[in-house]
């Protein structure tokens, strides 16, 4: 049948075969939307000048169901998540690569729509995506569409973040509310009517980072907040640095949505994923300062000191608002496959 027009076009396995449809595809759909100089030359490997200095290489997958959500899709949190890695680690986000691995019979339309996405997402942060590859494997044998990415960043003279540099009497700071991007993925997963409250948090930090970077000197660690939530983030940082992390629950911030349905269906904001939230280990001199250079950018606006470091083996301990005394440990178990 040749009348099948361009709104019900869907991948068929020829698209990965590498031959004239491969070719097709990257040219409609990869190069329109991300056709950046060094992607254009199409060569087996990316090649592009760096200053010299020490580089940030990251990578990672993205699984998540459903693949469009509230306030973003796979495209934009894959862009956004491997941006986060680079940032946190105090490098200056630059390249990205993709590689899609789609099911055949993927509307052409929906992986356009996650290309256009990507761009966007790249452009708004100054990154460019300068190598890619593209699989179709049959029917049932993966769901719609998975990215791997990996990512690179160049770390700016004198920025040297490690475990080591966290001291008893630094500061906890989080650049905003908990659990929203798990909330709302598992709201619409699971079709639970709370509104359009629920959105997720899906954000490039790299600016936000940046700014820290540059006005607050006392920068010890952060770290993105993403599966095993804030909880699971502060444990692995106690335990790698060897020093006691009390947080304090009056002063994390969690949206009335969030909180609401967190209670309706019995899970810990703290241990749910975010997107687009991180944590600082400051200096305690430099808190105030941190908190307010947080606070006037965009993805900042609700950011809080929410605890300190102390001596001791690498516990965490929540105070809570009712006034004990509640010992953090990882996430145990996956209540929420296919997050991210
Ligand atoms: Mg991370």
């Amino acid at each position: 049948m040749s009348g099948r027009n361009k709104n019900n076009e869907v991948v068929v396995l020829a698209h990965g075969d590498g031959g004239r449809l491969t070719h097709e595809l990257v040219e409609k759909i990869f190069l329109k939307h991300f056709g950046s100089q060094v992607l254009k030359q199409l060569g087996d490997a990316a090649v592009t000048e760096v200053e010299r200095g020490r580089i940030a290489v990251t990578t990672d997958s993205f699984v998540i169901d459903p693949m469009f959500f509230p306030g973003g899709d796979i495209g934009k949190l894959a862009v956004c998540g491997t941006i986060n890695d680079l940032a946190v680690s105090g490098a200056v986000p630059r390249y990205l690569t993709a590689g899609f691995l789609i099911e055949e019979g993927l509307p052409m339309a929906d992986l356009e729509r996650v290309a256009a996405s990507m761009a966007r997402t790249c452009r708004e942060a100054g990154v460019e995506i300068v190598a890619g590859d593209t699989k179709v494997v049959e029917r049932g044998h993966l769901d719609k569409l998975f990215i791997n990415t990996a990512g690179v960043g160049l770390v700016p003279a004198g920025v040297d973040l490690s475990y080591d540099k966290i001291q008893p009497g630094d500061v906890v700071l989080v650049n905003g509310t908990m659990g929203d991007h798990g909330m709302s993925i598992l709201s619409a997963r699971e079709g639970f009517g709370f509104g359009e409250q629920l959105v997720s948090d899906c954000a490039a930090l790299n600016g936000i980072i940046a700014s820290l970077l540059e006005e607050v000197k006392g920068v010890r660690l952060m770290r993105d907040l993403t599966r095993g939530g804030l909880a699971t983030s502060t444990k692995e940082i106690a335990g790698a640095a060897g020093r006691d992390i009390w947080l304090d629950e009056a002063s994390i911030p969690v949206s009335e949505a969030v909180r609401g349905a967190s209670e309706m269906l019995g899970v810990d904001p703290l241990y749910l994923a975010n997107e687009g939230k991180f944590m600082a280990i400051v200096a305690r001199e430099e808190a105030e300062k941190a908190l307010a250079v947080l606070q006037k950018h965009s993805l900042g606006q609700n950011a809080r000191i929410i605890g300190e470091v102390k001596e001791g083996p690498g516990n965490v301990y929540l105070r809570t608002a009712l006034g004990g005394t509640k010992y953090l440990d990882l996430l145990a178990g996956a209540p929420l496959p296919r997050i991210c």
